[in-house]
């Protein structure tokens, strides 16, 4: 049985061909500049050569059915007929707070993904627009939308409402969310997975570490706290977000500078993190080298995301009375072992005993932690393509 997944952006769509019975990759690519000048398709299939194709994608509609050709070309096709695709999954940004699961779309979610459009201005609208254009392009087909924001929904109020008077939940939705959901989900699933926990309330700290980057809390898969909230710019220092801020840094900023609450937004989630922190760069090969030569910028915001995940984790494990398991996800928790490292080495005080042999050990499941260490430790890599196919099987009921 084969899955499409599909994550649209406002101006590219991202997908994967996946065979749920081995849950292998038939064919991924990407649609880019829709709607712009130049908009090319790029469709890559194991053990072949890329094919890239330039065409005019006005919409995400042109988009969809270069994809759907791209997938059945005799030389570069993976099924021989549009077919063979059982269903469609989606990601979609925001789910506000009426959906709590993955939904099968009909008329309904659509009508309340687009009420959502306030809480996600720029994905949801597009992510819509790839809903549509598979219902266009595949009549009948479900499509299943699974959103960033339902692992959060699982928060108890205590741990989602802010500190403010709750007409403002009433009035517009204002709680904690927490977003990279899927991914939360998925590695928090496999970690139990991975570790044989035994059955029960298996306490499992998530730590995705990306471009974007936030932390969970979880006991027996339900999540008990995230450090994105009503945005992703809530938590950890990112590439270029700041995480967690005073909002009175953003009525200073706003005075002092003569711009409005909109535009010190937007500096707070492009021009700050780590970006704006080392003056080099978001990327964290980038910040290593640079603080390895001696960029003392570079070396205080590489210590201030790492002192950021060591806070985060620590109050993850007060509010859970202990943790099992700690896994690392996202490019940075899989392939950066220096900041990894540097991470678990402070992470003593839970008895947790580095194993030196695994510590360089990048982009693979293993265990990096001792047999002895009170709480063990996971490099586990993310793949929320995999995790929106398997909902959009067990949501379409087609296990
Ligand atoms: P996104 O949030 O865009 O999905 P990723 O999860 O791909 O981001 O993570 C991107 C980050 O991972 C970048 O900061 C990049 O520097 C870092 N990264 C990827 N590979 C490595 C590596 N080998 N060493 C250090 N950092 C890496």
């Amino acid at each position: 049985m084969k899955i499409l997944v599909i994550n649209a952006g406002s101006s590219s769509l991202k997908y994967q061909l996946i065979d749920i019975t081995d849950e292998s990759v038939k064919a991924k690519g990407l649609c880019e500049r829709i709607g712009i000048d130049g908009s090319v398709l790029t469709h890559k299939v194991p053990g072949k050569e890329d094919y890239v194709c330039e065409a005019p994608m006005p919409t995400h509609k042109q988009a969809i059915e270069m994809v759907l050709e791209a997938l059945v070309d005799k030389d570069h096709g993976v099924v021989t007929n549009v077919d063979e695709i059982t269903a469609i999954g989606h990601r979609v940004l925001h789910g506000g707070i009426k959906f709590t699961e993955s939904s099968l779309v009909d008329d309904k979610v659509k009508e309340v993904i687009k009420e959502c459009f306030p809480l996600g201005p720029l994905h949801n609208p597009a992510n819509l627009m790839g809903i549509e254009a598979c219902q266009a392009a595949m009549p009948g087909k479900p499509n299943v939308a699974v959103f960033d924001t339902t692992f959060g929904m699982g928060m108890e109020p205590y741990a989602y409402m802010y500190g403010i008077d709750p007409k403002y939940y009433e009035k517009y939705s204002i709680r904690r969310y927490g977003f990279h959901g899927t991914s939360h989900m998925f590695v928090s699933a496999e970690t139990i997975k991975y570790a044989k926990l035994p059955e029960g309330n298996q306490r499992v700290i998530v730590c995705h570490l990306g471009n974007g980057s936030s932390i969970s809390a979880s006991i027996g898969g339900k999540c008990v706290d995230t450090s994105m909230g009503l945005t992703p710019l809530e938590g950890l220092i990112m590439g270029t977000r700041s995480g967690d801020v005073d909002p009175a840094v953003v009525q200073t900023i706003a005075n002092g500078e003569g711009l409005t609450v909109d535009e010190v937004l937007n500096i707070l989630n492009k021009k700050s993190g780590v970006l704006a922190m080392s003056g080099v760069s978001s990327d964290f090969r980038d910040l290593g080298a640079a603080a390895a030569e001696g960029n003392e910028r570079a070396k205080l915001a590489l210590d201030a995301f790492k002192h950021r995940v060591v806070k985060y984790i620590g109050a993850y494990a007060a509010v859970m009375n202990g943790v099992d398991a700690i896994s690392f996800t996202g490019g940075i928790g899989e392939n950066d072992v220096t900041t990894r490292g540097d991470i678990i080495n402070r992470l003593g005080y839970l008895g947790i005993i580095p194993d030196p042999e695994k510590a360089n050990i990048r982009g693979k499941k293993a265990e990096l932690t001792t047999p002895e260490s009170k709480v063990r430790v996971f490099c586990l890599p993310t793949n929320e393509e995999l995790a929106i196919a398997r909902e959009t099987v067990r949501v379409a009921g087609l296990a």
